[in-house]
């Protein structure tokens, strides 16, 4: 009369869990060699944050962000106070 018996439902119960713990394995021992793009980009840019910070060591890269002059003759940009390649020397 009952479509479901107790034993299938315990059957069914035992599958659902297997797979799950199944695929819960497989999804841990994978973790370690595969990376979704998105945390790959993530590590990489902490990476990168990380290397720029410590290379600085909490100076506040005064030197990093150097003015650029456009040379009036050859219209390539040069550092303030440096010569540009065709002589001409930009102020700063
Ligand atoms: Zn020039």
């Amino acid at each position: 009369m009952m479509g479901i018996s107790l034993g299938k439902l315990i059957f069914t119960l035992v599958v659902v869990v297997g797979v799950w713990t199944l695929f819960k394995a497989i999804a841990r021992r994978g973790g370690k060699t595969h990376v979704s793009p998105a945390q790959r980009a993530a590590r990489k840019a902490e990476e990168t944050v990380r290397a720029r910070m410590g290379g600085r060591g909490g100076d506040r890269g005064g030197g990093e962000a150097m003015d650029l002059v456009r040379c009036p003759s050859c219209g390539a940009f040069t550092a303030e106070g440096s010569t540009c390649q065709c002589g001409w020397k930009a102020p700063g």
